[in-house]
């Protein structure tokens, strides 16, 4: 089943096309194929504490809602992680069908479930009691949008600043159409206002308001500004022919696919994910000559298999093991790492996707010295009212992982203001 998924994915070469997904009957095969373990080891690799066996049981038995209800428990976000989850670092490598004839799709059974709650317009979560206490959250990104959904849950009110004009941060403005359809992200969002969070949009804190307004008007501060400034290696600083990765996958969403500025030749240094969304995205998009030169050689390859497959599956030719020696304006000289060879690559254009950094420079707070990631003991920051949480504190630097650092955030602030106990 899984393969046949892949092959209906790979299919279709527009730019936002998503591919379908399980039915009823599709969705009952594979359920049944899973084992129901005892202590089941999908439940243990979730780093957002999910609980595959009990909902893939729920479906069994038909109990969409009941499986909705195991899914959203510890997830606001789980129609998103049921596009996006790497579950073959996860659940899915953990998984005891794995050994027998390939493991459970798990993301798959779960995107049937939360494609049928939103159909269905099933209402899974509620508010808590209000208990009086406010918390301001800095970016909505799935850090803030879960740390919200959980504070909400508790009972507090909760206000976003978010500095660009939709929600969602690398969800929105990040992970590609094909992979993540905006209607999805903002059926997400949508749940969460709802629930009672007021998202104030264009409001970069630092600029239009500061930490310290913040703090007089609420009784804790999350930040949760991601990784938003990009890596450039020094060599391309002034280079003219150069773009970053996650500017022209920004554009790319932006523009629905219709960029019109793209050459018949592009050259992308970078071998992780964010390399491969540029790829794959250049190729729908119509690019005839698409090179990635990537500094792993394939064994080491930080890329998702599934990612690196689908590029390649889309013509992409990647080249391993060679690192950038030199550029002149649209040639850059590239020295193999393991081998005496070089080779100088021409393009019409060039995309960098060699990593992002944190950018906290205007929000003027002390997060130890500024070190990013932010090593935080409880989430806290040296001010007692402020806490940082997301891709800009340490550990895996995905969306599940940042589900739990949004969940873990809330459940720190709510046992320093003890606002759960309130009522
Ligand atoms: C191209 C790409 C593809 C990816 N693909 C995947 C994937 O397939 N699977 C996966 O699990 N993970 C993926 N990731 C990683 C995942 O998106 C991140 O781990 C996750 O988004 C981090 O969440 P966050 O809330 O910490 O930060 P972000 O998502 O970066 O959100 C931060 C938010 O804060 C806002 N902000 C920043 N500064 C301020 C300010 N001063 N004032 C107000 N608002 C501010 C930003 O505008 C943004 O909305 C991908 C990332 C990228 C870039
Ligand atoms: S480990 Fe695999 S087979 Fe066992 S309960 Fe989880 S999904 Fe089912």
């Amino acid at each position: 089943m899984l393969f046949i998924k892949e092959v209906m994915k790979l299919a279709s070469s527009s730019y936002t096309k998503e591919d379908q997904g399980y039915t009823m009957s599709t969705v009952m095969q594979e359920a049944a194929r899973c084992l129901l373990c005892e202590d089941a080891p999908c439940s243990q690799a979730c780093p957002a504490h999910t609980n595959p066996a009990k909902f893939i049981r729920s479906v069994r038995f038909r109990n969409v809602k009941g499986a909705a209800e195991t899914i959203r428990e510890n997830n606001a976000l789980g129609a998103i992680c049921a596009r996006v989850c790497p579950t073959e670092r996860y659940c899915e490598s953990a998984c005891t069908r794995a050994k027998i004839d390939g493991p459970i799709d798990i993301a798959g059974i779960q995107r049937y479930v939360t494609d049928m709650e939103r159909k269905e317009n099933m209402q899974i979560l509620h508010a808590g009691k209000p208990n009086g206490l406010s918390v301001a959250i800095i970016g909505s990104g799935p850090a803030g949008l879960q740390a919200a959904t959980t504070l909400l849950q508790k009972g507090y009110a909760v206000d976003i600043y978010e500095k660009a004009p939709k929600a969602g941060g690398y969800l929105t403005y990040g992970i590609p159409e094909y992979r993540l359809p905006e209607t999805i992200v903002d059926y997400e969002v949508q749940r969460i206002v709802n629930l009672g969070a007021k998202i104030h949009y264009n409001q970069a804190i630092g600029k239009d308001l500061s930490i310290d307004e913040l703090k007089q008007g609420h009784d804790a501060v999350i930040v949760a500004v991601g990784l938003a400034k990009v890596k450039m290696l020094p060599m391309f600083e002034h280079n003219i022919c150069k773009e970053s990765a996650i500017s022209f996958l920004a554009r790319a969403k932006e523009s629905r696919g219709e960029l019109s500025d793209l050459p018949e030749n592009v050259l992308v240094i970078g071998g992780g994910d964010v390399a491969m969304d540029v790829v794959t995205t250049l190729k729908r998009l119509g690019v005839n000559h698409v090179t990635d030169v990537v500094y792993e050689e394939f064994k080491e390859f930080k890329a998702s298999k599934k990612e690196l497959a689908g590029a390649q599956a889309q013509g992409v030719t990647i080249v391993d093991g060679y690192v950038p020696t030199s550029v002149r304006q649209n040639k850059v000289t590239f020295k193999a790492r393991n081998i005496d060879s070089e080779m100088t690559i021409k393009a019409d254009k060039i995309i960098l996707a060699v990593g992002q950094q944190a950018d906290t420079a205007d929000l003027k707070i002390d997060l130890q010295h500024n070190e990013v990631p932010f090593r935080a003991a409880k989430y806290r920051t040296p001010d007692p009212k402020v806490f940082a949480t997301g891709d800009i504190v340490a550990g895996d630097q995905t969306v599940v992982y940042t589900v739990q650092k949004g969940k873990e955030v809330a459940e720190e602030i709510d046992r320093v203001l003890g606002g759960s106990s309130n009522d």
